[in-house]
């Protein structure tokens, strides 16, 4: 039993993260089974190493701990352009030379209510063989589902519970390589939880609408498959899902306004 906290270094962590990680760090310690951390760093734009610091001081100041070397995406590229390959030999990708705008908001994990819009299929009947520099690899999502034929996935969270038809239709044609970094958050993910032997997967709800897309790229690319556990969103008095913009939620604000991990665990509903 293995589970992962993975977040990407462009800000500091708030309550939110801290609940993110101890649901997996509890689940593992609950099954006798093991904690990773994974650094999401892929997007080179928005990641610092500042934040990664203090991501990781973060976490230990949490009485977290896990096994070395944690795994950090930015060191491992030319794995996911394996990946990438694969898909595309299998005749299931093409270019994309659409807005950076479209491609931008295809591209890092989902935000809760900000769905990115349908890919139109603009590109869709140029052959890779067509792909120029600058241009972004989408999934051909028709194909690939013709491909894979129907799958599910499941779900042992609180919130869904259960085994689910895994039809991602409502995401379209994802961007599985950006323009400028060669990869993406759903092609990076499915490599990377394969690489740590994932078997359980916890994050929060907010990237519910990814797996069934996640479960279709681990069949086609013969990965083996996990569970998930999507947890709750931590909010804020008025409702709204902390944002790493919440500074005054960061654990390091509370750190230093003598806020004790042992208290943060309590708020946040963990023994
Ligand atoms: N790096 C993602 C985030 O910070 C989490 C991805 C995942 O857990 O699958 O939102």
């Amino acid at each position: 039993m293995r589970t992962r906290f993975a977040p990407s270094p462009t800000g500091p962590l708030h309550l939110g993260h801290a609940f993110s990680a101890l649901t997996a760090a509890d689940l593992a310690r609950r099954q006798d089974g093991t904690f990773l951390l994974r650094i999401e760093d892929i997007d080179r734009t928005r990641c610092r190493p500042e934040h990664e610091a203090a991501i990781l001081a973060d976490l230990a100041w949490l009485g977290l701990s896990w096994p070395e070397p944690v795994l950090r995406q930015s060191d491992h590229l030319p794995r996911y352009a394996r990946a990438l390959d694969r898909l595309a030999a299998l005749g299931l990708t093409y270019p994309c030379r659409c807005t950076r705008a479209d491609i931008r908001a295809a591209l890092s994990a989902p935000q809760e209510n900000a769905p990115s819009p349908l890919y139109p299929g603009t590109c869709r009947h140029r052959p890779m063989s067509d792909a120029a520099p600058g241009d972004a690899i989408r999934l051909d999502l028709a194909r690939a589902l013709a491909l894979a034929g129907p799958l599910e996935f499941t779900e042992t969270g609180p919130l869904h519970p259960g085994t689910h038809p895994a039809d991602p239709t409502p995401l379209g044609d994802v961007v599985l390589a950006r323009r400028d970094i060669g990869t993406a958050y759903h092609l990076a993910v499915v490599v990377d939880d394969a690489r740590q032997g994932i078997t359980h997967v916890v994050r929060g709800a907010d990237l519910w609408e990814a797996t069934p897309l996640h479960r279709l790229l681990q069949h086609l690319l013969g990965l083996p498959v996990p569970v998930w556990h999507h947890h709750r969103l931590i909010r804020d008095a008025s409702g709204r899902r902390l944002a790493k913009r919440d500074d005054a939620r960061a654990l390091a604000t509370l750190r230093a306004e003598g806020v004790t991990p042992e208290r943060i665990r309590r708020q946040l509903g963990f023994p």
